[in-house]
């Protein structure tokens, strides 16, 4: 029966929504949404009960020193994994599903194809990668960028949280709260990995299509910009002799906001962190730090617009001294081949309607497709809200979501070496 190229098996929608709800109390916030950092104690407990099931279902369990979790079912022969999954942790403020709906996605599909009785050649893994979010570890860094080598992990294993915990010891934590677990290398190879997650925007919703088949990750450019200029008495200094960081910082952000403006509507451009020191009601500000977060599928645009950020801000700032930082740099990264082709595939088979589109924000099958064969799957979700307690999907969406990923899954294993 194995590898006859037509096998497949159907997620239970009931179960899969079930474990939304659980894992959504796990960290849940009194106005519905979600607030679970990475490796707090919500987040392990769904590592925990996560790597349990697995336990149970006779899978194995392995966690890198980085704190990713993996759990596999075994193939009928060595070769590498093919892998779903998605991150656990959350913002202060998220939602029930941005992430971790990546994560039970890919372990409903283990499991029904484990149900079914499918021996697939390659083992099946459902992952669970750490640190995705970013808001707990400084300097952050996501857990899959770790593992495939783009992040230095001796560097971001010291990285500390507010209170001075290190990832190093968030992640013994994590290995005491699973103390079977066996340990896997970074960095170890994978023959394909497709990641399911809400679309985070609004296309799919507006249009009335199940599933989106994503095309590339658009490219980001990310800033700290300065503002100096001098502290002063707001009653004695006249304006012709103040250095006032805040009035050139908002010239600033003016100036910039117009060089970004794109009739078409698919630049993108945030200052997300507008800081005013030293924030005293009778003193002209003497220090502005604000950042820019500039992305566009683009990467000829995002070169040329980005590198424009330290001249205006040069020209604009009068009376100031501005410094411009730019603190992280990448290019748009596409996903072809292989795994949006079996995931189309997956689609078609089952009747869902699709479309081939971008996706504006950032994942870890971005950094994974650095070793392997890689491609994300996107479900509608609400009003295309994310990173918002109101964030919401339905249980049909999220079961076709799922069940494109099980397909997916059996789909490579019959096509990849
Ligand atoms: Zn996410």
């Amino acid at each position: 029966m194995a590898n006859d190229g037509h096998q497949r098996a159907d997620v239970d929608s009931d179960r899969l929504w079930r474990r939304h709800m659980e894992m959504a109390e796990l960290g849940a916030t009194q106005r519905g949404g979600v607030n679970r950092a990475a490796l707090t104690p919500a987040d392990i407990e769904v590592h925990s009960r996560l790597a349990t099931w697995a336990r149970d279902r006779g899978f194995t369990v392995e966690i890198d020193a980085y704190g990713n979790q993996f759990m596999r079912r075994p193939g009928s022969t060595d070769a590498p994994a093919i892998a779903s999954g998605s991150h656990s942790d959350t913002q202060p403020t998220g939602g029930r599903f941005d992430g971790i709906s990546g994560v039970l996605s890919a372990v409903e599909a283990l499991e029904v194809i484990d149900d079914a009785g499918i021996v697939t050649s390659h083992p099946l893994e459902a992952v669970i990668w750490n640190n995705e979010e970013g808001t707990r570890f400084s300097p952050t860094n996501l857990g899959s960028a770790v593992y495939v080598g783009t992040a230095p992990a001796d560097i971001m294993l010291a990285a500390t949280d507010r209170d001075g915990v290190t990832m190093q010891s968030a992640v013994q934590t994590l290995r005491e709260a699973i103390p079977w677990a066996g340990s896997r290398e970074l960095g170890a190879s994978m023959a394909a990995f497709v990641e399911s997650h809400i679309e985070q925007g609004p296309e799919l919703e507006a249009e009335g299509l199940d599933i989106g088949v994503v095309t590339a990750i658009q490219g980001t450019r990310k800033f700290e910009i300065e503002v100096i200029g001098d502290e002063a008495h707001a009653g004695t200094t006249p304006e012709r002799m103040r250095r006032d960081a805040f009035v050139d910082a908002v010239r600033m952000v003016t100036a910039l906001r117009e060089l970004f403006h794109d009739p078409d509507d698919i630049m993108r451009f945030t200052v997300g962190r507008f800081e005013v020191s030293p924030g005293a009601l009778a003193v002209v500000p003497g220090r502005v730090f604000f950042t820019v977060d500039i992305r566009h599928p683009d990467d000829a645009t995002l070169a040329r617009l980005g590198d424009r950020i330290e001249p205006v801000c040069g020209q604009t700032g009068s009376r100031c001294d501005v410094r411009v930082t730019e603190t992280r740099r990448a290019d748009s990264a596409p996903f072809e081949g292989a795994v949006p082709d079996a995931i189309e595939t997956a689609a078609r088979e089952r009747g869902y309607s699709y479309k081939h589109m971008p996706s504006g924000a950032g994942h870890d099958a971005r950094y994974v497709s650095e070793i392997c064969p890689s491609g994300m799957v996107f479900v509608p979700c609400e009003q295309g809200l994310s990173h918002n307690e109101r964030e919401n999907a339905t249980p049909e969406d999220i079961a076709r979501g799922a069940q494109v990923v099980a397909d997916t899954l059996l789909i490579l294993d019959e096509r990849q070496p």
